[in-house]
Parts: C-alpha cells; sequence; structure tokens
C-alpha cells in the first residue's frame, strides 16, 4: 500500500456531488462510494474531517430569489448541510465506519454541538467528524467553513471535491483555450478571479498557510490519490 502524505485531512464535499451530478437530492450509491473511500483513508491511518455542502437542497442567495431575507435563506442553506451530514453519517455507519456530527448550530437531539477539543478527540481516536450548519453563520459557504475547520484542527490539506477536474485559466465549458494548472498561488487565483472557491475561502487559506488541494469527486478514488501524493487537480498554495 501506497503511503499517505498527510496525517489529518479536511475534506470537502458539495452538495452537488453528493447528489451524483443530479444537481438536486441524494445519490447514495456516489455516497457509498465515497464513504468506502474514507474508509481506505482511515486503514491508512488518515484522519478524516469532512465538511459538507448543502447546495443539492438550497442555496440561500441563489434558491431564494431575493424573496426571502438573506439571513433566514442562509438559515435554511445551513440546514441542508445537516441533512447532507446525517445522510453520509448513516451510510458510514452501515459501513462500519466510526463517525460523529457536529454542528456550528446547536441541534442536540440530532448531532453533537462543533466543539474543536472534541473534534480532535474524536479525530486521534480515528472516528471521521462531519462538521455540519457551515460556519453556522449567514453570508458564508460551506467552502470558507472547510477552510475554517481546517485551521481550527490543523488539517495538512484541505481536499476539496468538486465537479470540475481542477483550476483553469478560463471555463472549460465555454473557452476551448482554457488551459488547467496543477499548481497556483493563492495570489493568482484572487488577482484572475478565478472560480476555485470564493474569495473568503480563498484569502483564509491563504492567511493560514493552508494548502488546498481541489479535484474531481466523479472518481472518488481520486481521494486516495491525493493522500498518496499523485497529481490530482490543482494545488492552490503559496
Ligand atoms: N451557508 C451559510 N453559512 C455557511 C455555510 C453555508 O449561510 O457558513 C448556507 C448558504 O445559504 C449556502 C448554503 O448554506 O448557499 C449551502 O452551502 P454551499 O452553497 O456552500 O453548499 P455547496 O455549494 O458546497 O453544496
Amino acid at each position: 500500500m501506497t503511503k499517505p502524505v498527510y496525517q489529518r485531512v479536511l475534506l470537502k464535499i458539495s452538495g452537488e456531488a453528493l447528489s451524483g451530478g443530479k444537481g438536486s437530492g441524494l445519490d447514495f450509491e456516489m455516497i457509498g462510494n465515497v464513504c468506502d473511500v474514507i474508509k481506505e483513508c482511515l486503514d491508512m491511518g488518515v484522519q478524516v474531517g469532512l465538511v459538507v455542502g448543502g447546495g443539492n437542497f438550497w442555496r440561500g442567495a441563489k434558491n431564494s430569489g431575493g424573496k426571502m431575507e438573506r439571513t433566514r435563506a442562509d438559515h435554511m442553506g445551513m440546514l441542508a448541510t445537516v441533512m447532507n451530514c446525517l445522510a453520509v453519517a448513516d451510510v458510514c455507519e452501515q459501513k462500519g465506519i466510526p463517525v460523529r456530527v457536529q454542528t456550528a448550530i446547536e441541534m442536540r437531539a440530532v448531532a453533537e454541538p462543533y466543539i474543536r477539543s472534541r473534534a480532535i478527540r474524536h479525530l486521534e481516536k480515528g472516528r471521521v467528524v462531519i462538521f455540519g450548519a457551515g460556519t453556522g453563520n449567514p453570508y458564508f459557504s460551506t467552502d470558507t467553513a472547510a477552510v475554517l475547520r481546517a485551521a481550527e484542527i490543523g488539517a495538512d490539506v484541505i481536499l476539496l471535491a468538486k465537479n470540475v477536474d481542477g483550476v483553469y485559466s478560463a471555463d472549460p465549458v465555454k473557452d476551448p483555450n482554457a488551459v488547467k494548472y496543477d499548481t497556483i498561488s493563492y495570489d493568482d487565483v484572487l488577482a484572475q478571479h478565478l472560480m476555485v472557491m470564493d474569495s473568503t475561502a480563498t484569502s483564509l487559506s491563504m492567511d493560514n498557510h493552508i494548502p488546498v488541494l481541489l479535484f474531481a469527486l466523479k472518481d472518488p478514488r481520486n481521494i486516495i490519490r491525493a493522500l498518496c501524493g499523485e497529481k490530482v487537480g490543482t494545488i492552490v498554495g503559496e
């Protein structure tokens, strides 16, 4: 077995990825495949924190279309992430993977509240910790939540699993001349307004020197490849 190059990782999976490319709802085959790979990560001795998005159910600003007060619409988005957390946790348990869900907004009947020291204890005991409800604040994204939790738990890297296979100079769907970067600096991502993740998430990872590895979740084994230092996707770093 190839040796992992990271000890503790923060994996971010968008809601759309959990829908298996359908855009909405949950694709349990996809979730099952992701959980199998997470189990492999644990078996390699890697500690895994997971942040899931909620875009397969609700995105505050987009889905409310200006017909709701933004904060309340974002609360709905954060609740959507918790639904995804529960689905992923359930599949983890079915596969015998020890898992805990912690939410940034307290809902004790459903999950543990987010407590950093407890999250770290779970990780050290080999449990997957799924962080729900984003940052707990409106006007933020789950990408930013991923960077925040990565900083708090001292993750070596953020594995950003998306529906694109890397960072491109332009939108590869619209521009046939778009080139994919193997590596790119935070500064260039910000200066060129590249849509890797939102600028809040990019600047938070830059300020805290946490590398972000962006790759396609379409093949969940990319997670293992990324862990073992193989070249997949794009690394955003110093
Ligand atoms: N959200 C929020 N604060 C956070 C994280 C998320 O208000 O810290 C809300 C926001 O409405 C967002 C929705 O939750 O649109 C779903 O999150 P996101 O769009 O990041 O999900 P993804 O695109 O990764 O599936």
